[in-house]
């Protein structure tokens, strides 16, 4: 097997746990390198640091899957998608979970979604592209799926070399299906719907609104298919109003209250958010509870300051919609902005709207996407909720 030796003066992340390798942090290759090959990882001192894929072409020249002498073949990712489910079993998952989180399952830039019987799945980067039968045939092997599906129509794939594709990888099947979670119904568009079609990492924080949402009226914006206004009407809410930039998301969140029966408490527009938010913030309209959970405003340390007066204004114009004594639901899922990060902006944002705010909860994403200490892009979603209440 061809043998990688990092050099003498590498960042202690390597040491810690992380799995990526970085070609700069490379002294020397012995042997011939294929893209998407196993390779063994040594320190400088020909200490064993692991076996992982390798990809020539990828600024992540080395992503590791073991840190023992073991075999990659389809029996390793046989007992890794194993060991994920058992994992989200013992958690309480059934039916719906992040079955593989990528790194956090040592499984780097392979991310699956479990929908009931359906399966959909990304591999991002070459090594793990090149898995992909193996992968599947574990999925088969242990659940005996309805389909799988492959959302690789993502950008990132890209720096690996890889085209952008979208498909099937089981005989064809309706794509558009029906999940469950707190006792509610959705829409799941596995094909056209946004990243997998739809957000398991919240699912946990929708549960979160339960109290606050009681006779209330609330006002979501970038609500995709309206999974948190939906939740609000099903806790209580006297009204719910969403608001998302799709018009997709809003077909599929007002079709997603009708089949539960709240659409006529819970509407959803296409609006753009943030000029609204502005808009009616200067209209002095205001709202009981006030929900806000947009894409991510960056993926590069460059723009990172803008990201954060991104963070600082919408949660600005939040606050003002907010009735004194109601609530601000706020999220962001920019893994460059960390949890103090983000608390810093809100705090800037009470400060500059004239509101004094009390934690009601702060929390991250759902506990079937772990979170590995030293792996900062695991601890990516932040979910706030704060009391509201004038100065
Ligand atoms: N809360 C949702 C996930 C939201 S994802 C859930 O739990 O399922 C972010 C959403 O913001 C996307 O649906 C996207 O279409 C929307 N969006 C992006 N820019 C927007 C804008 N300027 N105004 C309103 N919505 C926007």
């Amino acid at each position: 097997m061809t043998k990688v030796f990092l050099k003498r003066k590498i960042a202690l992340r390597i040491a810690n746990g992380h799995p990526w390798i970085y070609g700069n942090e490379v002294e020397r290759i012995e042997g011939l390198v294929a893209p998407g090959d196993t390779v063994d990882v040594y320190y400088f001192d020909n200490k064993y640091c692991g076996r992982g894929y390798i990809n020539p072409q990828s600024q992540i020249l080395v992503r590791l899957l073991t840190r023992k002498q073991e075999t990659i073949d389809e029996h390793f990712f046989f007992r890794r998608i194993q060991q994920a489910w058992q994992y989200r079993q013992k958690l309480g998952y059934t039916n719906n979970c992040r079955l593989i989180f990528g790194e956090a399952d040592y499984m780097p830039a392979l991310v699956i979604d479990k929908f009931n019987d359906y399966f959909v799945l990304q591999t991002l980067s070459l090594g793990m592209d090149q898995w992909k039968p193996a992968i599947v045939a574990a999925l088969e092997l242990l659940f005996s799926p309805k389909g799988i599906y492959e959302r690789n129509d993502v950008p990132v794939r890209e720096l690996e070399g890889l085209p952008q594709q979208k498909g099937f990888l089981t005989a064809p099947f309706d794509t558009k299906i029906v999940i469950e979670e707190n006792g509610l119904k959705f829409y799941v568009d596995i094909e056209n719907g946004q990243k997998t079609g739809y957000f398991l990492d919240q699912q946990d924080n929708r549960r979160a609104i339960q109290h606050i949402v009681k006779g209330a009226e609330v006002l979501g914006a970038f609500t995709y298919t309206g999974t948190f206004e939906i939740h609000a009407a099903h806790y209580g809410a006297k009204s719910v109003l969403g608001l998302d930039i799709s018009e997709q998301a809003v077909a599929q969140a007002n079709s997603n209250a009708a089949l539960n029966g709240l659409d006529h408490i819970c509407k959803f527009e296409a609006m753009n958010a943030f000029d609204v938010l502005k808009k009616w913030g200067r209209e002095g309209k205001q709202y009981d509870v006030v929900m806000l959970d947009p894409p991510a405003f960056t993926k590069s340390r460059e723009t990172i300051q803008k990201a954060i007066t991104g963070y600082k204004e919408i949660n600005l114009r939040g606050m003002q919609l907010v009735k004194n004594g109601g609530f601000l639901v706020t999220s962001s899922c920019t893994n460059l902005v960390q949890p103090d990060l983000f608390l810093q902006t809100i705090e800037m944002a009470a400060k500059d709207a004239r509101k004094k705010i009390r934690q009601v909860t702060f929390q991250a994403q759902a506990s079937d996407h772990p979170i590995i200490w030293g792996m900062d892009n695991t601890n990516y979603l932040k979910f706030l909720i704060v009391e509201v209440s004038d100065k």
